[in-house]
């Protein structure tokens, strides 16, 4: 197939992935709806899982690892009710798709993670899909990112037993944090709003993710 017909499939596709997964499931925040229309999941992915980049699923990145089925993508990315001055901290850059997806819609987007190959090839995708807004670090993301801190908003992509502590302490005030909270096995998305010195919890839909290794996390 000639290179513009492919990149024509896969836009395809992800409208289709829109439609069919997003939209009659409800995702209504037009600024996610457009943002997964562009990002190019498939070069996130990797080839090993070409043909399948737009399903609805889960997919193996290696190390143990997944990127996140897209429906739990824009969940979470809505859940934050992102705004395009937002600094948004990441925890669990994995692939770098989840990155993506926030750095189209806000202004800064900083991503922790803990495995040295994961960070150095979401890097390098960033580079080469021309993401100017992301920042790596290679660290336990359970500590935060002090020296970039506050953020507005902050997204845990791995399951937690509870919300590491350095996160709310990062948190800006007003600011929204989304994790997946609960045992190794089996969690659901929590919502944190911080309103001024009170914090408000909201649980939203249930969700299986590997899990948050760290000080604050589970133990490796
Ligand atoms: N957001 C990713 C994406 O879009 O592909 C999916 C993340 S994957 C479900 C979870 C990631 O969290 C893994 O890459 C894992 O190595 C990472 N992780 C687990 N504990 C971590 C920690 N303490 N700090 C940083 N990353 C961590």
């Amino acid at each position: 197939m000639a290179p513009e017909d492919k990149e024509n499939n896969y836009k395809d596709m992800r409208e289709e992935m829109v439609t069919t997964q997003l939209i009659r499931r409800g995702i209504r925040d037009f600024n996610v709806l457009c943002a997964m229309r562009k990002v190019p999941r498939h070069v996130f992915a990797g080839p090993s899982n070409a043909g399948r980049a737009y399903a609805d699923m889960a997919l193996d990145i290696g190390m143990h690892q997944t990127i996140s089925q897209p429906y739990m993508v824009a969940v979470m990315t809505e859940l934050l009710a992102l705004s395009n001055s937002d600094k948004v901290l990441e925890i669990g850059t994995g692939s770098g798709y989840q990155a993506a997806v926030l750095s189209e819609i806000v202004a800064r987007v900083c991503t922790v993670e803990r495995i040295e190959s994961l960070a150095v090839e979401a890097k390098g995708k960033f580079a080469e899909s021309g993401y100017e807004n992301i920042d790596v670090k290679l660290a336990d993301g359970t500590l935060g990112w002090p020296e970039e801190s506050p953020f507005d908003k902050i997204i845990i992509t791995a399951a937690a037993p509870d919300i590491p502590e350095p996160l709310i302490a990062q948190l800006a005030t007003y600011g929204i944090l989304i994790a997946p909270v609960g045992d190794r096995h089996s969690q659901s998305l929590l919502k944190i709003v911080k309103d001024g010195e009170t914090i408000q919890k909201s649980h939203h839909v249930p969700c299986i993710f590997v899990p948050l290794i760290g000080k604050y996390g589970w133990a490796d």
